[in-house]
């Protein structure tokens, strides 16, 4: 089958009447670029910088960072590279900060949170994004968004940041997109006052799952409870959809629910613009795509929403996967 799948590599992942999605690659080191275009990753669509922040013992500084996005966002042009600002906190913890301790770390200073609080830790890397855009097509993503107030802030600090890199003769993408990460409920209640302020959305299912289900998603006890189908995420899942198709905003998903080919039909209804996943899922997600019609997709996740229970969902769906493919 991996033969197979290598056929997949240079083809458009479109359904049978004609829907095109993008399906783009995660990463969190220049290494995973050759394999990303290998698999034929139309681009990153989420790259978690967490990864430069570790294994030293001092924050990189703005040349270090740039040099790291320069490179991979020259390996990847034409295609973009979206680079998600720091994410740290919760169960991401990187050398050279030290976080204080809380006794909820998934709902504390985590992420943005702690970016616009340490603004001199954050504006180092706003400028090295920024000046590596002028190598490539690099968009930016600002993770954990609970409300317009972050985005502002962020869009207020990066018009700052504009104006001093002109001030210094650095070159720059002056019109980067800017996105969010949808992954928190407060975010996907709001979604369409979000999308008014921004070029693109993408849905972290992995936070999201596990703070609308309020299951932390690396605790096993309550593994058997982190349900990509249970009622509650498809509902919130499409209200997003219909939020951002609404607003005229692509909308993304980078979530490990996007490279999980199960889910492929589930995601291919609910309407997902641009799928991100660690690259070797793309073959396998993109044979399955190819394979169906979106209204099929379009019924079967209305036919899920009639279902009561994740394992009702999930009975459904393996039994139309196993049917088709
Ligand atoms: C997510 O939360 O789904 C996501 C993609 O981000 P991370 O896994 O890095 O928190
Ligand atoms: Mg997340």
């Amino acid at each position: 089958q991996a033969e197979e799948l290598t056929y997949f590599r240079g083809l458009e992942a479109v359904t049978l009447d004609g829907h095109r999605v993008v399906l783009r690659s995660n990463i969190e080191i220049a290494e995973e670029v050759p394999i990303a275009l290998r698999e034929g990753a139309q681009g990153v669509g989420l790259f978690r910088t967490e990864f430069l922040y570790m294994k030293r013992n001092h924050v990189p500084s703005e040349e270090e960072q740039l040099s790291a996005y320069r490179q991979i966002i020259e390996s990847m042009a034409p295609h973009p590279v979206t680079i998600r600002t720091l994410d740290v906190g919760g169960d991401k913890l990187v050398s050279g900060i030290d976080l204080s301790d809380e006794a909820n770390p998934a709902m504390g200073l985590r992420a943005i949170r702690f970016s616009l609080k340490e603004k001199n830790l954050f504006k180092v890397q706003l400028r090295a994004i920024l000046r590596a855009s002028a190598f490539g097509n690099a968009r930016i993503l600002f993770p954990m968004i609970t409300g317009v107030a972050e985005i502002k802030s962020c869009k207020c600090l990066l018009q700052e940041i504009r104006q001093e890199l002109v001030a210094e003769g650095h070159a720059f993408d002056p019109d980067i997109e800017i996105g969010i990460m949808i992954e928190t409920p407060a975010a996907a209640l709001v979604t369409e006052l979000l999308a008014r302020e921004v070029d693109f959305l993408s849905v972290g299912t992995n936070d999201l799952i596990q703070y609308c289900l309020a299951v932390d998603r690396g605790n096993e006890h309550v593994a058997y409870l982190f349900e990509p189908l249970h009622p509650a995420i498809l509902r919130t899942l499409r209200m997003i959809c219909d939020a951002a198709k609404q607003a005229g905003v692509m909308v993304g998903i980078c979530g490990e629910m996007a490279g999980d080919p199960l889910y492929a039909l589930v995601l291919l209804g609910l309407g997902f613009d641009e799928w991100s996943m660690n690259a070797p899922y793309i073959s396998q997600v993109k044979r399955i795509i190819r394979q169906v019609h979106r209204p099929e997709a379009e019924r079967l996740v209305e036919e899920l929403f009639e279902l009561g229970s994740a394992p009702e969902a999930a009975r459904r769906l393996a039994g139309e996967m196993n049917k088709r493919f």
